[in-house]
């Protein structure tokens, strides 16, 4: 076979797992409904901050974030993420079943405004059920609570698979695909107004976008009535200390758009 075809080929299989697996998170082609992924709403402002200033880190506060969370009640919420959860426990719809420890549905405010998607359970997250522990949680905690300045407990945090992947290779798409309709089912119920995805795997499952994190990130993109601010995992910001400044700009973004106070530009030493 040539390296034409087999080029074309590949192209192909990819193109036809891209479809699938937007069909699967619910997203209507252009062909026959509207666009899933209008153009960029809100363009990034030209921040020039690249870490949170010393002077604005302080301890996380419970604000009344998410306490005006419109119409469910949040002990439905509560509820409902319970019963998600428990489908999710007993839940073989993937090979990725086969070597968990613990299922991982998430956690956090039931009416979190704000929703965090990574892109699986690790090692750490697997022995403990709970999302975000290991090193990259703890850089995700210090993002929302010195960062942001609220508490992590005012957040919901889940991935797009709720159990581990061996050897924390990424999910596969039809993984992707089997697991996606829980964490569908929990963003209705927790109906935030802005969700960050953090890393490719995550913005590609929500937005169907399949560009580099470094290309679709720094803007807000319209999703089913929610925004959605992609950024870089924290994983990769461990490995990528560069990128920092980057993600604390796509971090501010998202918080504009909560109504929630931005640190002054530091001053230039
Ligand atoms: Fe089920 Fe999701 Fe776990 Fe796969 S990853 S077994 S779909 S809960």
């Amino acid at each position: 076979m040539s390296d034409d075809r087999e080029e074309l080929l590949r192209l192909v299989d990819d193109l036809r797992s891209r479809v699938e697996h937007a069909a699967a998170m619910g997203v209507v082609l252009p062909s026959s409904r509207r666009r899933s992924t209008p153009p960029p709403a809100t363009d990034p402002e030209p921040a020039v901050e690249l870490s949170p200033p010393a002077s604005t880190v302080v301890a996380p506060a419970s604000l009344p974030f998410g306490a005006d969370a419109p119409s469910l009640d949040p002990a439905a919420r509560a509820a409902q993420l319970r019963r998600i959860a428990e489908e999710i426990h007993e839940c073989t719809k993937c090979r990725l079943c086969e070597g968990r420890t613990n299922t991982v549905p998430g956690e956090g405010n039931p009416s979190a405004r704000l929703l965090f998607i990574g892109e699986g359970p690790g090692a750490n997250e697997d022995a403990q059920g709970r999302p975000f522990v290991g090193r990259a949680g703890e850089l995700l905690t210090q993002i929302i609570e010195k960062g942001m300045r609220i508490a992590r407990a005012e957040v919901f945090i889940a991935n797009i698979v709720k159990c581990r992947p061996p050897e924390n290779r990424a999910p596969r798409p039809d993984e992707v695909a089997a697991c996606l309709p829980f964490l569908r089912r929990q963003i209705e119920t927790i109906d935030p107004e802005v969700i960050v995805t953090l890393g490719r795997p995550a913005t590609l499952a929500i937005l169907g976008r399949a560009e580099s994190i470094t290309a679709l990130r720094g803007r807000v993109y319209a999703w089913e009535g929610r925004k959605v601010v992609p950024t870089f995992h924290p994983a990769y910001l461990l490995r990528n200390p560069a990128a920092k400044p980057d993600a604390w700009k796509d971090i501010q973004i998202a918080m504009r758009e909560l109504g929630l106070p931005v640190p002054p530009p530091a001053k230039p030493r």
